[in-house]
């Protein structure tokens, strides 16, 4: 299969030949088309490397609503270098998708500039789940219209201690939403997330 035939549109087919993608990773392939088809909640074993980046970045980015300036998807990563390489990727993904913004919000920088940037209104935000929550709580980061939540390298997060920001990031995305987790390992505190913020998840390997 081609990206094209995967459904992705030619502005983002464009970008991609741009950066010399030609054909979907096995990870691509899979959930591509699952995002795009359906609202079911996503559970992907992937290690970096294998192109999970895009693998959920492109099937949201080829769903957002230009016309409005709501925040329709929040992409949670353990790590500001991580959340950085994201928006990268999807700046990336999105530079003949005229009117998309994207912005990443992270710790250890200038909060009122991320603020700034978030006032102009961010389709996709990519955060670290501590930044996250500081900017819920200030009420500079609405995510009320979101429709995809994402969580990269959930085993990750959850190492590093995040628990409780993810569960207050989840209690302020509505309940109608898909989320998409990326594991690269499934112990059990993985597996309780996904159980207990998921609903029948649709399994992927990649
Ligand atoms: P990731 O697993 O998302 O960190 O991606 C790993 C690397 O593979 C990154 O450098 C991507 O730019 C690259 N990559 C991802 N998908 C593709 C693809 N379909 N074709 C070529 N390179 C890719």
């Amino acid at each position: 299969s081609t990206f094209k035939e995967l459904g992705l549109n030619k502005n983002i087919i464009k970008a991609l030949t741009d950066l010399g993608y030609e054909n979907p990773t096995e990870i691509q392939l899979k959930a591509i088309p699952q995002v795009l088809a359906t609202d079911q909640d996503l559970k992907a074993f992937a290690q970096t490397g294998t192109g999970k980046t895009a693998a959920f970045s492109l099937p949201i980015l080829e769903q957002i609503d230009l016309e409005s300036k709501n925040t329709q998807a929040i992409i949670l990563s353990p790590t500001r270098e991580l959340a950085l390489q994201i928006a990268n990727n999807i700046e990336e993904f999105s530079k003949y998708t005229d009117g998309f913004r994207t912005a990443a919000v992270y710790g250890g920088a200038n909060i009122e500039e991320q603020i700034r940037k978030l006032k102009k209104g961010v389709h996709i935000v990519v955060g670290t789940p501590g930044r996250t929550v500081d900017l819920i709580n200030r009420k500079q980061l609405k995510l009320d219209n979101v429709k995809w939540l994402v969580l990269d390298e959930a085993d990750e997060m959850l190492n590093m201690g995040f628990k409780d920001e993810l569960d207050k990031i989840l209690a302020v995305t509505p309940k109608e939403k898909q989320t998409l987790l990326f594991s690269a390992t499934f112990p059990q505190e993985v597996e309780s997330i996904a159980r207990n913020y998921m609903y029948k998840p649709v399994e992927i390997t990649s």
